[in-house]
């Protein structure tokens, strides 16, 4: 495939762009990708590989650096020019020394990219850095500018050299991040996409894997998988000149394998090894622990990730009864819990597969009549439930900041900034113990201090209705934490 490569190529010759002392793209042989778009869904801006041969003396067994460095090239541009052996590059015309202009885009954008290529690179062994790091041995992306600043025709959204070696040391390769608009997926993938091919990874079909041509909506990641190489044909070539195939014209043989298809997941993974897992943060949001509840409690989760929460799976007493492959994470205890103690256990994953556990233990006791009936001297029985009463910090009534400061989970606010823990009921009900009402919080009822529900069971503060309307009108706009 090489040899063919370099043929097909060889009236073309290339000089080098080195941006930095310590980047050294070596000279070699264009491969200019057409900038006509394949003839699929939505086009990506055509991205540009220059085939460099690489000296094998120069690929150890181990590759050289695990640090890649994205380079925003702020806030004064990157001064880019053709390294050794000073060759000028033609076909992109890089003459002279040239200016990368800086990354326009907001911190924000840059960020979120930034967080974007460590999520993407989470699973292999490599280091995702903003911080030079020069002189040490490293890959680098410049994300920044348009192709026009270094001479290259609008419209291309990266370039990179390509080798078949197992990687091309010190690989210096361009995000033009003023092509894509402040897309960061679109940044992302092109600046995972440009790397990668200097890891002799191809272009491939599937359009959810960085290195396609193909339009996706949402996160590109590397696919652990056999991939159809392509996607990138023109006139029934692909850019190294093979024929295509398939049913589109845009299947063709991997340019370094000559196989069909090709992993990028397990080839970076066989040059980084595996990444440090980072287990997502999972909390059991509902129910407390400890808390009096009746079979079928619902039981509210909330996960964060890094970057990609994935599944949860929630137990009681040792049984899976649900697992939810994405947020809301939502489950229902099974209705035919027994009276006693039961251990509820869910296990967060994000979508690489570290792993969180998080439990609370819960009791469950026949329904109450009142709170003479209730397990603890001190807890309430609210439409036979027992809850936390008012005598216990964070029970019904307590003041609180929000959600977690309470046994409900919820902390609700009238229009005087008065904020209790409050529990469910159930409207006209009369479920309240003395000195709360049940309130009308926009379709639901829940217990409030001092409201007088006009059941009889309540209260005895006077001219609690003019609260009530406030009251009201502040709950609809509070987000109720309770799932
Ligand atoms: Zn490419």
């Amino acid at each position: 495939m090489k040899r063919l490569v370099c043929a097909l190529a060889a009236s073309l010759l290339v000089g080098v762009s080195a941006a930095h002392a310590d980047i050294r793209l070596d000279a070699g042989v264009t491969i200019n990708e057409d900038t006509t778009p394949a003839p699929l869904v939505q086009q990506r801006p055509r991205l540009e590989r220059m085939w460099v041969d690489i000296d094998p003396s120069e690929v150890t067994p181990a590759v050289n650096s695990k640090t890649i460095f994205l380079n925003f090239c702020q806030p004064n541009g990157c001064v880019v020019k053709p390294g050794p052996p000073n060759s000028i590059n033609n076909t992109w015309n890089i003459n002279g020394q040239r200016t990368l202009r800086a990354f326009s885009n907001s911190d924000t954008v840059k960020n979120a990219v930034v967080m974007c290529m460590r999520d993407v690179f989470g699973p292999f062994g490599v280091e995702i850095t903003t911080t030079d790091p020069a002189p040490a041995a490293h890959f680098e992306i410049m994300i920044a500018g348009r192709p026009q600043d270094l001479g290259m025709s609008a419209g291309i959204g990266g370039v990179s050299p390509f080798s078949c070696q197992q990687f091309i040391p010190n690989s210096l390769v361009f995000d033009f991040s003023d092509v894509w608009n402040g897309n960061v997926e679109e940044i992302c993938s092109t600046a995972a996409q440009e790397i990668a091919h200097s890891f002799a990874l191809d272009h491939v079909t599937d359009p959810s894997d960085p290195l396609t041509y193909f339009g996706f909506n949402g996160r590109r990641r590397f696919k652990d998988a056999p991939v159809q190489c392509g996607s990138d044909c023109v006139q029934g070539q692909s850019p190294f000149g093979d024929a295509c195939s398939g049913p589109n014209q845009q299947n063709h043989r991997c340019a370094c394998s000559g196989q069909q298809t090709q992993n990028s997941f397990q080839t970076i993974k066989a040059l980084f090894g595996d990444g440090t897992p980072t287990p997502p943060d999972v909390r059991i949001v509902q129910p407390k622990s400890g808390a009096n509840v009746q079979p079928g409690f619902p039981i509210g989760v909330e996960m964060t990730d890094d970057q990609s929460p994935g599944r949860v799976e929630f137990r009681v007493d040792g049984q899976l009864i649900l697992t939810a492959p994405k947020a809301p994470y939502a489950a229902n205890a099974p209705m035919n819990l027994a009276a006693g103690t039961h251990t509820v256990e869910v296990s967060g994953f994000d979508i690489y597969e570290a792993k969180t556990v998080a439990t609370v233990q819960v009791y469950i006791g026949p329904p109450c009549n009142g709170e003479a009936d209730c397990p603890m001297e001190s807890d309430a029985c609210i439409g036979g439930r027992c809850v936390p009463g008012p005598s216990v910090v964070g029970g019904l009534g307590s003041p609180c900041d929000a959600g977690p400061d309470c046994a409900s989970n919820q902390c609700l606010s009238d229009s005087n900034g008065n904020r209790h823990c409050v529990e469910d009921c159930e409207l006209g009900k009369g479920q309240c113990p003395s000195n709360f009402g049940c309130l009308d919080a926009g379709g639901h009822g829940i217990c409030w201090p001092g409201y007088d529900d006009g059941t009889g069971g309540g209260c005895n503060a006077g001219g609690a209705g003019s609260l009530a309307i406030g009251l009201s009108m502040v709950m609809l706009a509070l987000a109720r934490r309770r799932r």
